[in-house]
């Protein structure tokens, strides 16, 4: 039984428990738009990249 669900998105998330905590329960991309993605760029769209390696955005 998987009942970990993206506490973001909605959409259930095919990671180990460990990893699934660790994102505070939401696919790692979704954690990095939740907390990450506009820190340096309030306001900035999803569909832009923030500049960070790890922007699930970027190019
Ligand atoms: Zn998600
Ligand atoms: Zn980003």
């Amino acid at each position: 039984m998987n009942d970990q669900t993206c506490q973001r998105c909605g959409e259930p998330v095919e990671l180990d428990r460990e990893d699934y905590e660790l994102f505070e329960r939401m696919h790692p991309e979704c954690f990095h738009y939740a907390f990450e993605h506009d820190l340096t760029q309030p306001g900035l769209s999803v569909d832009e990249d923030c500049g960070d390696p790890a922007c699930p955005s970027a190019a």
